[in-house]
């Protein structure tokens, strides 16, 4: 691949390869827009099968951040992390505390947290070494409640944009996976008296949601085939696809899973069949809305309220949808560079 070719295209800033040989540590932090502020993206550790693939990822995820971030209104920009080693082998006190060093060597340009098989154990060591980390342990902590509070007043504003009416009272809503973010979003449905119908592949945390919540369970895969008003993918990415969307008997998608559009033409198809995408971002800002506040001076009740203003976003992404004759999906991307251009422009002066 064309490294320099692909940075260009996107507008990348930095991409930096870093290398320890006595803990065998091998990653790429990529720097994708710093125009709001230092770049924050969590650290992946991966078995990528070429160094390509692991470089083609940490570019991809860097750029949803800086969109991820400049919808949620945060002052920060978008980067990533990619560790290239297998996560049962390579963990290490050593491993991530070389990794912190090399965080710390790039002075606060990039701010790393948790990701995709690191986690706060892992962060531990890594803050040892840098003062550049969030979501650490002993302050914002665990990003799942506030990611579902994201979505629960995500679900809320698209009901009011859909139906003209954003109680859930009544609704039948379709949750797909009930771990840390589906279980806590059952949680606020119930409070409001939805009808929730709930799958997962783990019984585990059927379970605890049927000891809890009077819910509706039904086999993972019938998920796409219920009859409701809203289906909250929070599992996997890429479920709406060519062979799901045929199924959807729902109103609006609008979920906590990552990448939850196979392809970006999917969000027309959606379109196509009057069904009303919360664009993945938007909604599910709420976990990175919170580690953010960890880099102002974090204070819960802010977090929270700074989460629920989701509402007023996703509504901005439908008017834009609406002006401009395009998709949610991409209102968003549309709201996001605006931000960053506006900002920019703001910044052009000189102040001594
Ligand atoms: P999790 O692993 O705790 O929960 C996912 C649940 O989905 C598990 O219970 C799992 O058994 C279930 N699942 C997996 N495959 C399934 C299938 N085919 N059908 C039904 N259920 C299935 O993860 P999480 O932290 O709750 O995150 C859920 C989604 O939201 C992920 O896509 C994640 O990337 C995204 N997300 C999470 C956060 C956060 O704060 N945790 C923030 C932003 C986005």
């Amino acid at each position: 691949m064309n490294i320099f070719e692909e940075m260009a295209k996107y507008g990348y800033e930095q991409l930096v390869f870093f290398y320890d040989k006595e803990t065998g540590l091998k990653g790429i932090t990529c720097i994708h827009d710093t125009t709001l502020g230092p770049a924050l993206g969590g650290t992946r550790l991966w078995n990528y099968a070429t160094e390509e693939e692991a470089i083609i990822d940490v570019l991809r995820l860097a750029r949803g951040m800086t969109y991820k971030n400049a919808a949620a209104g945060l002052n920060i920009g978008g980067g990533k992390t990619v560790l290239i080693g297998d996560a049962s082998k390579v963990k290490s006190e050593a491993y991530f505390r070389a990794f912190g060093r090399f965080v710390q060597s790039l002075n606060g340009r990039y701010i790393t947290a948790e990701d995709v098989n690191t986690n706060v154990n892992d962060m531990d060591y890594v803050a040892m070494e840098t003062k550049y980390i969030t979501g650490l342990r002993k302050t914002s902590g665990d990003p799942s409640p506030f990611t579902a509070l994201g979505v629960y007043v995500g679900i809320k504003a698209s009901c009011k944009e859909k139906f003209g009416d954003d109680s859930l009272k009544g609704r039948t809503i379709a949750v797909q996976g009930v771990g840390s973010v589906g279980y806590n979003l059952v949680k606020h449905l119930i409070s409001e008296g939805a009808n929730v119908v709930i799958c997962d592949i783990k019984q585990s945390n059927i379970d605890r949601c049927v000891n809890e919540f009077p819910v509706t369970v039904v086999e993972p895969d019938k998920i796409y085939d219920v009859e409701c008003d809203v289906f909250a993918p929070c599992a996997l990415g890429a479920v709406i696809n060519d062979d799901t969307i045929p199924r959807l008997k729902c109103k609006i998608v609008a979920g906590s899973a990552n990448n939850v559009l196979k392809e970006e033409r999917h969000a027309e198809e959606l379109e196509k069949r009057g069904i009303l995408y919360a664009p993945d971002y938007v909604i599910n800002a709420g976990g990175v809305i919170n580690v953010y506040q960890e880099i102002l001076g974090y204070d819960k009740q802010e977090a929270e309220a700074k989460v629920k203003r989701i509402y007023e976003r996703l509504l901005e992404v439908y008017r834009i949808a609406k002006e401009e004759g395009i998709t949610t999906a991409k209102a968003a991307d549309r709201m996001a560079e605006k931000r960053i251009q506006t900002i920019k422009n703001i910044r052009s002066n000189y102040i001594k």
